[in-house]
């Protein structure tokens, strides 16, 4: 293990920049509560328009209990769906406020208990009808089948969002290849669109003519909208207008290529250091398999028109990955993003510490190019199993000399037994994150790389005093 690289300046210490980034961090934590307030509130409207209609007055029997507990599921948990789709689709204002992995963490939360809601609806329905007209609940349901227009629908949408919640429990996805994942949960899709019409056929609370009927249609068609024009027609405009072609594919160890593009118009992109596109490789047998990657290095520009370059840096872990230390120069590319708060729009101190092992020390390498900060105000951790894996090590010493930050390389196999983000020499000479990072409850702190090596430097920092808004991370897996 190598301590120490490369010991910075001492800084001068400034008011602006600290001010800078505690108003903008106050803002997108406002924005955050914001939405998140948002969120609930739809819930509880959810609810409130069939108080508006009189629902409550179902509780006067057993029968008419079960059938109004069964419209409140039915209602919360298809604003929780809605509210999930808003979550991936990839909007400027989620993305903005709380990043690409936290919306990606809230929408897997809410995964269950909408399944929840949505199958307590169909039982509670069944026995509040049945008990109305003397059927067990089984019965009930089948004369609704065949006799309720859009029913078979409505079922068909619960199964299919069985099989989606089901692939996302965390130990079944793990087992299953990423595409079959992708495909399977494009079903959600199919569960939303079948789930809605009997909502609009089926009972009095959305008739025709009424005001909560409005505002359940425009909730729908606003969640629809919002996914189609961030996740079709903004990356299909990106593609064309900014034309990337591959220019450049360079080895930077085994496994790990940089991959450089040109193209045009990038100073609209927004692309700035850290930050991730999702990228498809327009050769054959590629185009079909789109793949997150981060910038490896600030965008470049040629000249005032926007003419530049981007690049990223891919470790080879898969069959996709692994084709593109083969991909021809010339190769046209589509882009969707930039996405991710992994980047200055995050930062909420004047120090910055960063921290990244094997190919996640590629967006902090990116990160490092620009993010403002005094000499002596950052610290870097490299994590790896040897040097070797410390990808693009030579290029983050040489920004960090030149910037004025701090080094540490931390080398060597992981820890026996407790599990430490550490190297086994550095637990046993007792080091710990404040170690190399004495200001961390000062810092802002990005951390990339695996993911339960991550979740243990967050912890690590945590301990070590850093709030919630000091901690930046990027998960590189789904
Ligand atoms: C936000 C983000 C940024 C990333 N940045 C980088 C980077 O800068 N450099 C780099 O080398 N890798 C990065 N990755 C990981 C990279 O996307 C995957 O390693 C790559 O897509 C693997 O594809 P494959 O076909 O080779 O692997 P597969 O054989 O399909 O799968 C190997 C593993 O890669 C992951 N994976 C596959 N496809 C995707 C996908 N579309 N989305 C998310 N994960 C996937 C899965 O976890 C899977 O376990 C990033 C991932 C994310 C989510």
């Amino acid at each position: 293990m190598k301590s120490s690289l490369q010991r910075a300046a001492p800084a001068t210490p400034s008011r602006a920049p600290v001010e800078r980034f505690r108003r903008q961090s106050r803002r997108r934590l406002l924005r955050a509560d914001l939405l998140t307030v948002m969120a609930w509130a739809s819930v509880s409207f959810a609810v409130a328009l069939w108080l508006a209609d009189g629902g409550a007055t179902g509780f006067s029997t057993p029968a008419g209990s079960f059938t109004a507990l069964g419209i409140v599921a039915g209602l919360a948990g298809m604003d929780l769906l809605l509210l999930m789709l808003l979550l991936v689709a990839r909007t400027p204002l989620i993305d903005g406020a709380v990043g690409h992995d936290r919306a990606l963490e809230f929408h897997r939360k809410l995964g269950k208990p909408s399944l929840y809601l949505l199958l307590a609806h169909g039982i509670l329905i069944a026995i509040g009808y049945g008990l109305a007209e003397g059927l067990d609940p089984v019965s009930e349901l089948v004369a609704l089948w065949a006799l309720v227009p859009d029913m078979w629908l409505a079922v068909v949408s619960i199964g299919l969002f069985i099989a989606v919640v089901v692939t996302s429990v965390v130990t079944v996805r793990r087992r299953l290849p990423y595409e079959f994942w992708y495909v399977v949960h494009l079903l959600t899709y199919a569960a939303v669109l079948t789930a809605i019409p009997h909502q609009f056929s089926v009972g009095g609370l959305f008739a025709e003519g009424t005001w909560q009927r409005w505002y359940w249609l425009a909730i729908c068609i606003a969640t629809g909208a919002a996914l189609a024009h961030y996740r079709v027609l903004e990356p299909l405009v990106a593609t064309v207008r900014h034309q990337l072609i591959v220019s450049r594919v360079v080895t930077e160890a085994p496994g790990v290529v940089s991959i450089e593009l040109t193209g045009r118009h990038l100073d609209e992109l927004a692309g700035s250091g850290g930050r991730f596109f999702i990228w498809r490789f327009l050769a054959p047998g590629m185009w079909w398999h789109p793949h997150p990657f981060s910038l490896s290095a600030e965008p470049v520009l040629f000249d005032s028109s926007g003419r530049g370059l981007l690049r990223i840096t891919v470790r080879n872990l898969g069959r996709g990955s692994a084709q593109l230390a083969r991909v021809k120069t010339g190769t046209r590319v589509a882009i969707e993003g930039p996405y991710g708060l992994f980047s200055t729009a995050a930062r909420s101190r004047n120090r910055v510490v960063m921290i990244g092992a094997g190919i996640g020390i590629t967006p902090l390498r990116a990160l490092l190019e620009r993010t403002p900060f005094e000499p002596g105000n950052a610290t870097v951790i490299l994590r790896g199993h040897s040097e070797e894996e410390l990808y693009l090590g030579d290029d983050v010493l040489e920004l960090c000399r030149r910037r004025g930050a701090t080094l540490f390389h931390l080398t060597g196999p992981r820890t026996t037994g407790e599990h430490s983000w550490l190297p086994e020499s550095a637990v046993h000479s007792g080091h710990r994150l404040a170690s190399y990072a004495p200001e961390i409850a000062d810092s802002d702190v990005y951390i990339c790389g695996p993911d339960a090596w991550a979740r243990s430097v967050i912890s690590a920092a945590r301990g070590a005093g850093a709030r919630e808004e000091q901690l930046h991370y990027e998960r590189f897996d789904w």
